[in-house]
C-alpha cells in the first residue's frame, strides 16, 4: 500500500496526534539507539489498538508491537513498516484486591496504584522500567518476584482478531518467557491478583528494592537492563567480568563498570557498536568458559 494511504487509514483510527512518521526509534527505546520507523502509532485504548492491528493484518504491512522499549534494541537502519507503541494505553482500575490494567501502563504506575490501595505483591516490579504488557511477555522479575506470581489472567487479541481471556496458570510462564512468545498475540489488558497489606511495609519494601537497584545498576546510563539471559548454573554478569570484559568498549557501547551484566550506551553508541560488543563478549565467554550467553534483549529492525 502507498505511504499516503497507510497514513490516512492510521489517522482515521488514532487521530493526527496518535501517529508519528519517520520517527527515530532512539527516542522511543531505553538504549537510546535505533534509526527511524516509517510509522509509529500510539493507540490510546484497547479498541484503537485492535483496529490498528486489524488494519496492519488486512493491508499486509509489516508491523511490530512494543511497550516501553526497555528490552529492545532497534538496529541503525530503523524499521520499515508500522511500529505500534502501547504506552498511551494506560488506564488502571481497582476492584477489591484486583488490578485491571491496560497493557501500556508502566509497572511503576501500577505498583504506585497498588501501594495507594494498600495492596501487596508488586514491590518487586516497582523499579522495572517496562509496561505491564511487556513485563507479562517477558515474565519480568526481580528480588525473588516474577509477573507469574501475580497475573490472574490476561486479555489478548489473536492473529485472527479474536478476543481471548487466558488464566495466569495457562500462560506458560518460565524464566523470562510466556505464552505470548509462542503465539502472534497481543495483550490488551492484564488482571493482577494482589493481597491486602500494610502501607508502610509495602512502601519500605519498594524503597529497599529501589535503593539496592540504584546501588548495583548503572541507572544513569541508557541500557536495556540485563543484556544476557542467566545461563543455567552461572551468573551472566560474573562470567562477563571474569572473562575480562568489565568496562570494555566498542565505539560508544560499553560493558558497565558498575554491573558487568549490563551493556550500556556510554555516549553516541550505534546499534552496530552494541551488537559488535555483544558478539565479542559471547565469543570471549564461550572460549574461556565454554558457556553460551544468549541475549535477553530483543533485536529488531534493519541494518
Ligand atoms: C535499567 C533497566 C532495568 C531493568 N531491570 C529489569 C529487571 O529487574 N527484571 C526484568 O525482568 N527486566 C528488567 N529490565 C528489562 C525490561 O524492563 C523488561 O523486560 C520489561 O518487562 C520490558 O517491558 P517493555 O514494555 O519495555 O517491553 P518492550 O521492550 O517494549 O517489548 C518487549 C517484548 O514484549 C512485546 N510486547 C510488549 N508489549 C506487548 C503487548 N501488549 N502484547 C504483546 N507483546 C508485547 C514486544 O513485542 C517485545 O517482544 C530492565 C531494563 C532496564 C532498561
Amino acid at each position: 500500500m502507498e505511504k499516503g494511504e497507510i497514513k490516512k487509514n492510521l489517522i482515521a483510527i488514532v487521530g493526527n496526534d496518535g501517529l508519528l512518521t519517520d520517527t527515530l526509534m532512539r527516542d522511543h527505546t531505553s538504549f537510546r539507539v535505533g534509526g527511524a520507523a516509517d510509522f509509529l502509532v500510539l493507540p490510546e485504548t484497547p479498541e484503537q489498538l485492535t483496529a490498528v492491528l486489524a488494519f496492519c493484518r488486512k493491508s499486509g504491512e509489516p508491523f511490530y508491537l512494543m511497550g516501553n522499549g526497555s528490552n529492545l534494541l532497534v538496529r541503525d537502519g530503523g524499521y520499515r513498516g508500522i511500529m505500534i507503541k502501547t504506552r498511551a494505553m494506560d488506564a488502571i482500575s481497582v476492584k477489591g484486591t484486583q488490578l485491571s490494567i491496560e497493557a501500556g501502563a508502566m509497572l511503576r504506575k501500577a505498583a504506585a496504584v497498588a501501594l495507594d490501595h494498600h495492596l501487596s505483591g508488586m514491590a518487586f516490579a516497582s523499579g522495572i522500567p517496562g509496561s505491564v504488557g511487556g513485563a507479562v511477555v517477558m515474565n519480568a522479575g526481580a528480588y525473588g518476584g516474577e509477573m507469574q506470581d501475580i497475573v490472574e489472567s490476561i486479555e489478548v487479541v489473536t492473529e485472527r482478531g479474536e478476543y481471548k481471556k487466558i488464566p495466569g496458570n495457562a500462560c506458560h510462564f518460565g524464566y523470562r518467557k510466556s505464552i505470548i512468545q509462542e503465539n502472534p498475540w497481543t495483550i490488551l489488558r492484564i488482571n493482577l491478583g494482589l493481597s491486602p497489606g500494610d502501607y508502610n511495609t509495602i512502601k519500605s519494601e519498594m524503597d529497599d528494592f529501589n535503593r539496592r537497584r540504584r546501588e548495583k545498576q548503572p541507572l544513569d546510563m541508557p541500557s536495556a537492563g540485563s543484556t544476557f539471559r542467566r545461563p543455567e548454573g552461572f551468573f551472566a554478569g560474573k562470567l562477563v567480568q571474569d572473562a575480562g570484559f568489565k568496562g570494555y568498549r566498542v565505539g560508544g557501547a560499553q560493558v558497565s563498570e558498575k554491573h558487568s551484566g549490563f551493556v550500556v550506551n556510554a555516549g553516541g553508541a550505534t546499534a552496530e557498536d552494541i551488537l559488535t560488543l555483544i558478539k565479542t563478549i559471547q565469543d570471549g565467554v564461550k572460549k574461556q568458559f565454554g558457556v553460551e550467553l544468549k541475549t535477553e534483549v530483543i533485536v529488531i529492525g534493519e541494518v
